[in-house]
Parts: structure tokens; sequence; C-alpha cells
């Protein structure tokens, strides 16, 4: 419900001038930053590659494709790098670009 209520919240601001790949990143941030504590901790316990450290090279339409969880904890852990979630988001959407640090 957070992921696709965050896909509509884009579309308003942005419309299509984002790619596809642009929307599902940032409801990925969006979906596990909802996520209470334990909950949060449980997904990343079952996927420790990827919540271990930040792979950017994760977040990419064919691991979306083929690894959507894999995409999806590697957005969050990517977006936590940034100090300031709201300038990242804003500059995510404004760039159409998934910043990387
Ligand atoms: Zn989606």
């Amino acid at each position: 419900m957070v992921h696709e209520m965050t896909h509509a919240k884009v579309h308003a601001i942005a419309g299509h001038k984002v790619d596809w790949i642009i929307y599902e990143y940032i409801a990925a941030v969006i979906q596990v930053g909802s996520l209470d504590a334990t909950s949060r901790a449980s997904l990343f316990r079952a996927f420790p590659n990827f919540s271990a450290q930040n792979n950017s090279g994760m977040l990419n339409e064919i691991i979306y494709a083929i690894a959507p969880l894999a995409f999806v904890i590697s957005a969050y852990v990517n977006s936590q790098s940034f100090p300031d979630q709201c300038k990242h988001i804003r500059k995510v959407i404004s760039t159409n670009a998934i910043a990387t640090q």
C-alpha cells in the first residue's frame, strides 16, 4: 500500500518526466522506511548480502526484473547514505537519476 501510494505521489509531482525505475527506487525507499525497526531488521537479516553495504550497482532495471527484493533493499541502503533524505529524493526526481555516493 505504501509502495503504490508513493508511486501516485511521485506521479503527481513529476508526471512522466521520470523513468519507471526512478518510481521504483523511490517507492522502495519509502516502503522499507515505513517498516518498523523489527520488521526492517528481519528483512535485512534475510538478505545480508544486500543490506550490509551500499550496493549502488544493484540499482538498475535488470536487477529489479530478476531480483526485486535485492533492488528494494539496495535502494533503501543507498538512500541511507544521504544525510538529508528529502533533499536526496528531490534530486532523484529532478535529475531522473539515482544518485550514488
Ligand atoms: Zn512499484
